[in-house]
C-alpha cells in the first residue's frame, strides 16, 4: 500500500535546494573526468561535493564556481566542500589489442566504471529515438567503439580497481534486435569480469527482454544489481519522448520489474524517472513511491539536453531547479521513511547517485 505524497514542506530543503540549483546551472570549473554525450540523459563533469560525486554540466557562465576547495555561489562560500575528480591512471592504457582503455569504459564519480557494451541502438532511427539519447554520437566521434568485448572489459576493470580503487561497474548497452534486447552479451561481459576482479560489484541496464530467462542468466552471471529504465511512467510523456521503448508497454515493465525483484533481491533493481518531460510533478512523485514500495529504486534525475540528441535540435530545455527540488525531495522522504537507500543497491546509478540529487535528501 503507498502512502500519501508528502508535500514539499516536509522535506529538507537547504542542501537540496543548492543541489537542484547546481544540477540545472551546471558549474564553471576545469573537470578532468567529463563525459559530454552518450547512452542516457547525462552530461556532466564530476565533482566530490561534500564528498559525495556529483554529475554536473560544465558551464562557464554558470554562477556556481570551485574555488581552493569549496563551491562558491556568486563567488561567496556556500559552505559546501567540492573539488573535481581527478583523471584516472587506467585513462592512460591500451588493451593488448590496441585500443586505448579510455574508448572502452569510464570513470563515474570518484569509484565507478561506467561502459556500454553495445554502443548502437535498435531504436536509432529519428522516428523512435529517445530524444535525451546520444548513444552513437560518441561512437561518430570516434571516442569508442561499436561492440566492447568481454576480454577487453575485464582486462581494463581489473587495471581500474588496481590502479584507481574503482568500487563498482555500469554496464549498459544500446537496444538490439534480437529477443534478448542485448542482455545475453551482457551476460557474457558480466562474467568475464566477475572471472577477472572476483567481487567487484556490476550493475546491468537493458529493456525488458522479450525472452524472461535471460534476466536470470545476468543475475547467474554474477550481477549484483538491474537498472529497467522506463524514464516515465506517463505513457502520452512515453510517446513524445521515446516513442520506439513506449511501444513496449508499461505492463511489460511492471512484469519485468517484478521478477527482476524475485531474482537480484528488492532494492537491488531500479529504473531511471525524468524530471522535465512534461509528466505532471504529483504524478511522477506518487508512481515513484508505488516503485518504490514494489522493491525498485526510483532513480529521479533531471533531464539535461545533450549535443547532438533530438531534444537539442528541437531547442528543449530543462526543468527549473524548483521543480527538480520539489520532486526529489519528496521521493526522497518516501525512500527515507521505507528505509530505501541508494546506496544499498550494491552497484550503478542508484548507488552511485551522482546524477541525481536524492543522496543529497537522504534518498
Ligand atoms: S549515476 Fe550512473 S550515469 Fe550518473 S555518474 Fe553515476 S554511474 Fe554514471
Amino acid at each position: 500500500m503507498t502512502a500519501q505524497v508528502p508535500t514539499a514542506a516536509q522535506v529538507p530543503t537547504v542542501d537540496l535546494a543548492i543541489r537542484a540549483d547546481l544540477a540545472v546551472q551546471g558549474v564553471r570549473v576545469e573537470a578532468p573526468v567529463r563525459r559530454r554525450a552518450g547512452a542516457g540523459p547525462s552530461d556532466d563533469g564530476h565533482l566530490l561535493l561534500g564528498g559525495r560525486g556529483a554529475a554536473v554540466p560544465v558551464n562557464p557562465s554558470s554562477r556556481f564556481s570551485v574555488e581552493a576547495g569549496s563551491l562558491l555561489l556568486d563567488g561567496l562560500d556556500t559552505g559546501l566542500e567540492a573539488e573535481p575528480v581527478g583523471r584516472p591512471a587506467f585513462y592512460d592504457l591500451v588493451t593488448a589489442d590496441g585500443v586505448p582503455y579510455n574508448q572502452l569504459a569510464r570513470l563515474h564519480g570518484d569509484g565507478v566504471l561506467a561502459t556500454t557494451v553495445i554502443q548502437t541502438c535498435t531504436r536509432y532511427d529519428p522516428s523512435e529515438r529517445c530524444r535525451f539519447c546520444a548513444i552513437e554520437a560518441t561512437l561518430d566521434a570516434g571516442l569508442t567503439t561499436r561492440v566492447k568485448t568481454p576480454a577487453q572489459l575485464a582486462e581494463v576493470a581489473a587495471a581500474a580497481v588496481r590502479l584507481d580503487g574503482v568500487r563498482h561497474m555500469v554496464m549498459t548497452t544500446g537496444t538490439t534486435a534480437s529477443p534478448d534486447r542485448g542482455a545475453r552479451f551482457l551476460a557474457r561481459c558480466v562474467a568475464a569480469v566477475v572471472a577477472a576482479v572476483p567481487g567487484l560489484a556490476i550493475q546491468v541496464q537493458c529493456e525488458p527482454p522479450e525472452e524472461p530467462e535471460s534476466l536470470a542468466l545476468l543475475r547467474a552471471a554474477g550481477a549484483t544489481a538491474i537498472g529497467i529504465h522506463i524514464e516515465s511512467l506517463d505513457q502520452a510523456v512515453r510517446n513524445r519522448w521515446t516513442p520506439g521503448k513506449a511501444t513496449v508497454p508499461i505492463s511489460t515493465y511492471e512484469r519485468a520489474w517484478r521478477v527482476a525483484v524475485a531474482l537480484f533481491g528488492a532494492n537491488r533493481v531500479s529504473t531511471y524517472l525524468l524530471i522535465g518531460l512534461g509528466e505532471d510533478p504529483d504524478e511522477l512523485v506518487g508512481g515513484a513511491m508505488r516503485l518504490a514500495d514494489l522493491g525498485v529504486y526510483p532513480f529521479v534525475v533531471p533531464m539535461r539536453v545533450l549535443e547532438g540528441t533530438l531534444a537539442a535540435a528541437d531547442g528543449v530545455t530543462g526543468p527549473s531547479a524548483e521543480m527538480v527540488a520539489d520532486v526529489t525531495g519528496r521521493v526522497a522522504a518516501h525512500l527515507r521513511a521505507i528505509g530505501m537507500l541508494g546506496e544499498d543497491q550494491g552497484a550503478g546509478c542508484a548507488a552511485c547517485g551522482a546524477c541525481s540529487a536524492l543522496s543529497s535528501a537522504g534518498g
